[in-house]
């Protein structure tokens, strides 16, 4: 395995063995001693990528390029990061047309009444109007709609949301989320994420009520570099096939796949 790396338009080729099996701060962490420099930007898969998991990410630290398997395309070149560290400027063949059309989509951007509802209460804020609307992905989509959706709001906002952020600087919508869980058996550590796909891919999907453990998950999956919201649907799917005995014990290494368990 390796990873590439372009810095300042020259191009570099690492060996990467003693980035295998890392997760994706493992990975982020070691490559930027490497290079004895922390102002590279690193994006990476984990081992879902290097394991050619079909919904494998790419991961930017806490952002992915989440679904389609993209982690698995650099995962079957042994590519196991792209690092990058550039100080050219770039300028917009029209600059003042460029500006422009920045200002204006700015102009639309925030005058949208969303902009101000994302920015407060996150994707996941939308979570109890999916739920009352009937678009909740419920028990492997056996039904619609749950019922909890306010009560998994409410504890995720109370307990584990720290605040808002932006991906990058100047974003006005600003609608990632700085979560953790303080303790106890799913204790996280702080990092953006929970986005609303992916905390009702480990709650209303599979019945879980327990928001820390479904924090945990997202967390989990980010670490090893595959999709949450295909995650979540493959364990729903694997519950499924358990409540109606096409899986039993005996396939899944002696778990208990029944609703809500997590
Ligand atoms: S760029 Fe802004 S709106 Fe888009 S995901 Fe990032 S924070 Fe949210």
């Amino acid at each position: 395995p390796v990873y590439l790396v372009i810095n300042d338009g020259k191009v570099s080729i690492k060996p990467a063995n003693h980035l295998k099996g890392k997760t994706v701060t493992e990975k982020t962490e070691k490559i930027k001693n490497d290079l004895s420099d922390s102002d590279f930007k690193v994006m990476c898969i984990g081992p879902g990528g290097e394991n050619l998991v079909k919904y494998a990410t790419v991961m930017f630290g806490g952002r992915a390029a989440g679904r389609c398997g993209a982690g698995a395309v650099m995962g079957s070149k042994n590519l196991l990061a792209i690092v990058v560290k550039g100080t050219n400027k770039i300028t917009p063949a029209q600059p003042e047309e460029f500006k422009k059309a920045v200002r204006m989509t700015m102009k639309v951007v925030k005058e949208n009444p969303n902009t101000a509802a994302f920015k407060e209460r996150g994707t996941i804020g939308d979570m109890p109007g999916i739920d009352v609307e009937g678009d909740f992905p419920t028990k492997n989509w056996q039904s619609n709609s749950w019922g909890k959706g306010e009560e998994i709001y409410n504890y995720f906002s109370h307990n584990n949301l720290i605040k808002n952020n932006m991906c990058y600087q100047g974003c006005p919508i600003a609608c990632g989320r700085i979560v953790q869980v303080k303790n106890g058996q799913y204790k996280t550590p702080v990092h953006e994420g929970a986005d609303y796909e992916s905390i009702a891919a480990f709650t209303a999907f599979v019945l879980n009520e327990d928001v820390d453990a479904a924090v945990n998950c997202t967390y989990l999956c980010n670490e090893y570099g595959i999709d949450t919201i295909s995650a979540g649907a493959s364990i729903a799917f694997a519950m499924e096939c358990y409540e109606k005995d096409i899986l039993d014990q005996n396939n899944v290494d002696g778990l208990a796949l029944t609703w809500g368990n997590a």
